[in-house]
């Protein structure tokens, strides 16, 4: 590439008109209750109606793929694409920010990069808003991204019906989607060299921090059980406790232990159901079920936390004169960020003007599909308000929404010169 156009200021970027159109997003898919732009309903496609509207303006290209997922696309001198990716649904009763801050972003990136370059950027550029990240209505998420990257499990996604009895495929007709070709979508990162989506963080840790953004190196691995104890129902009055087979008493040991693994190797664990067989306040549990789910972004260090759980059950259970078994019911394998990416995103925050920091993310995201798909991939976080996300308080600074976008827009030209580099 001669001369370096990073060098020149991106002076056509303004993160002030993404605040104003995440404002006028919200104006027409927010109620009281926060905003309610669910997936495939007529308020998630009037949603995309406002958004083509927004990108005709620009010498682009758009089409909605077989899985819904809207791509935009900016034509360069290269076959080789960057895609930049967010996703405009909603969880019911959302924020105002998740998911669509990343598409708004991308379109002002785009509007830069098409200024910027008279139209003809030296890589092609497309962005994507992925369908039904959320998967808030059939309860499975990541529908056009995992169609994408081909991990979507047909079988199962076929057989998902929502709350009123409406199967998935028969929901995705409504809008003109034929769930037997979601997969065909594939295709779409044919040419795909590298993979950006910012996104707020949605916890805590950077707002402890006092840092406006964050480089994400990966999403974390998965391991979720369900750990029952069997034990013997007995009369609470007539029953010695030294005679006891109490199965809460040995699934109740676990918490703490299973707290500790978690801090011991630098994870995170929650015990986030517990039920009593028979239940009732006259007799010792016969049956406990708990069930746990631990995250890393290591392998190994997942791998440990689950062996030594494990072993804490056995030993409890021993100790109690009962006995545990353990069902697994998912799995995900911890997914790393591109190494290079993850060096040029620092490189982007810092010309941006904002300290670096290198953080997981506990959230899967659509990020983590394109990179399964083997497209070199990286993340920016944005401090959320309060770390809370999913919930109309969701919220973020407005001074540190311009930043991000400045930073993401920084991140995307070094990125292009990345791609066109030949990597
Ligand atoms: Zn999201």
């Amino acid at each position: 590439m001669p001369d370096g156009p990073e060098k020149r200021p991106s002076g056509f970027l303004d993160p002030r008109r993404t605040i104003a159109e995440l404002k006028e997003l919200r104006g027409f898919t927010s109620d009281d209750e926060g905003a309610q732009r669910i997936a495939f309903t007529q308020k998630w496609v009037a949603t995309r109606a406002w958004l083509q509207a927004k990108l005709r303006a620009l010498p682009v290209e758009m089409h909605a793929d077989e899985a819904g997922n809207l791509w935009t696309t900016l034509r360069g001198d290269s076959q080789r694409v960057l895609v930049i990716g967010g996703h405009m649904d909603s969880v019911p009763n959302g924020g105002w920010l998740d998911g669509c801050l990343n598409v708004l972003a991308g379109v002002e990136i785009l509007r830069r990069i098409s200024s910027q370059y008279g139209g003809k950027p030296p890589v092609t550029v497309r962005l994507v808003d992925w369908a039904d990240e959320e998967g808030a209505r059939f309860g499975k998420s990541l529908f056009g991204s995992s169609a994408c990257s081909g991990t979507l499990n047909m079988e199962e996604a076929r057989g998902l019906v929502d709350k009123d009895g409406i199967r998935l495929p028969d929901a995705l007709k409504q809008v003109g989607i034929d769930f037997e070709r979601a997969r065909e979508c594939g295709r779409e990162l044919r040419h795909a060299a590298a993979y950006l989506e910012l996104h707020i963080e949605q916890g805590p840790v950077l707002l402890d921090l006092d840092l406006p953004l964050g480089t994400v190196l990966g999403t974390f691995g998965v391991e979720r059980h369900a750990v029952t104890f069997h034990g013997q129902a007995a009369h609470s009055g007539s029953t010695p406790m030294n005679r006891r087979k109490d199965a809460f008493l040995a699934a109740a040991k676990m918490s703490p232990e299973a707290y500790r693994i978690a801090g011991r190797h630098g994870g995170v664990c929650t015990i986030g159901s517990c039920a009593t067989k028979p239940g009732i306040v006259t007799s010792v549990v016969a049956e406990c079920r708990i069930t746990l789910d631990q995250r890393h972004l290591d392998a190994a260090s997942l791998a440990d936390m689950l062996r030594e759980a494990r072993e804490a059950s056995e030993r409890f259970a021993k100790e109690g004169n009962v006995t545990v078994s353990w069902d697994r019911l998912w799995r995900i394998e911890p997914i790393l960020f591109d190494a290079d990416l993850i060096k040029i995103c620092d490189d982007a925050i810092a010309e941006a003007g904002a300290p670096t920091h290198r953080l997981p993310s506990g959230p899967l995201h659509d990020a983590a599909e394109v990179a399964r798909a083997g497209v070199p991939t990286v993340m920016m976080f944005v401090q959320s308000l309060h770390g809370i996300s999913h919930n109309k308080i969701e919220d973020t600074k407005e001074e540190h929404l311009e930043l991000c976008v400045r930073a993401f827009d920084r991140l995307a030209e070094k990125a292009m010169g990345w791609v066109a580099g030949g990597r």
